[in-house]
Parts: structure tokens; C-alpha cells; sequence
């Protein structure tokens, strides 16, 4: 099979990890072997599964460092698809990882923020959106507005670019709305 790789990416709330889930759930209904990794630092809603903030959820395994997802990969005769969750916050070997699990002939599928609470492209993402084959952008609604959101609004200061937080430190905004300042 032809390997390729897939970014979904946007702000937060939009349901990029929603939309990894399904593409993950189909890959296992058609019988692929479907490996999910997520970054170790995330652990918001549950150990070891992915989760979406609905609550949908994906069994995966926690990762320090992206080399770690190729011993893992490597334990398996064959994984046809590979899920990475919440890839910004990643290093940036990630990029070379997904490049060699599809050039193997693995599906790699990725997703996460494209632009930080500052409105900078975040970590390994925009490398990654270049050498995907496959690009989904997904909008949240703006809680200001309800126009397509764009933008994750840090809604409490804090000098850290990585603030893992669910829905009393974000909301989705769209561009109008959205500043880089709190609040
Ligand atoms: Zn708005």
C-alpha cells in the first residue's frame, strides 16, 4: 500500500480530534491495524486514550519523543495506519518520523494546532502541513460572534507558549475577535 501522510489541523474546539478518531474507527472497521500515539504532556481527559473534548475517545499510547513512535511501530509485523494526537506539541523530529512511516508504507495521520495562543505558527505543524499530502482544515465557531473560528483566545494570562487547558482557559474565536492578549 502507498504510505502518505495526513495533517488536520486548526484552532481549538474545532474537532480536529474528532475527525482523527473517525478516520482511525474506519481504518479498524476495514481491518487495517491502526496504531495511535499521543504526547505524554497530555493528559487533560484520560491516560492513555485520545479524547476529544465530547468525549469521544481512542485507546493510544503516551509518548515522550516522536523517535518513540517508531519502537513502537517497530514491535508490530505490520501497521497499515498511524494516528499522532495533539502533534504541536511534539518535537520537531516528528516531521521526519511521519516522512519515514510513509515512505514504509504507512497512512500516518496527524493532527493538531496550527497557530498558537499568540496566533504563531505552533511547534513542528507548519513543516508538517508542507510535506503532508493531505491537508483538512477545520473551524470552530466564534463564542463571541458565531462566525467561523480560526483562532484558540487564551482567556487567563500566563507567559507559557504550551497551557494545557480545556474550556475555562480557551475559547474559539474568529479573526476579528481573536487578540493576543487574555480575555
Ligand atoms: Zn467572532
Amino acid at each position: 500500500m502507498q504510505g502518505r501522510v495526513e495533517v488536520i489541523c486548526g484552532g481549538m474546539f474545532a474537532g480536529k480530534t474528532e475527525e482523527l478518531i473517525r478516520r482511525l474507527r474506519r481504518a479498524t472497521f476495514a481491518g487495517k491495524k491502526v496504531l495511535a500515539f499521543k504526547p505524554a504532556i497530555d493528559t487533560r481527559y484520560s491516560e492513555t486514550d485520545i479524547a476529544s473534548h465530547a468525549g469521544v475517545l481512542f485507546p493510544s499510547i503516551p509518548v515522550k519523543c516522536a523517535d518513540d513512535i517508531l519502537g513502537h511501530v517497530g514491535q508490530y509485523e505490520q501497521v497499515d495506519v498511524v494516528g499522532i494526537d495533539e502533534v504541536q506539541f511534539f518535537d520537531p523530529r516528528v516531521c521526519a518520523v511521519a516522512e519515514l512511516l510513509a515512505g514504509r508504507g504507512v497512512r500516518v495521520v496527524l493532527a493538531g494546532l496550527d497557530l498558537d495562543y499568540l496566533g504563531e505558527p505552533f511547534g513542528p505543524v507548519p513543516r508538517l502541513l508542507a510535506v503532508a499530502d493531505i491537508v483538512s482544515k477545520v473551524t470552530a465557531v466564534c463564542m463571541k460572534c458565531g462566525a467561523d473560528a480560526t483562532r484558540s483566545q487564551r482567556l487567563i494570562a500566563a507567559p507559557e507558549q504550551v497551557l494545557v487547558g480545556a474550556k475555562d482557559t480557551y475559547e474559539a474565536r474568529c479573526r476579528g475577535c481573536w487578540s493576543p492578549h487574555h480575555g
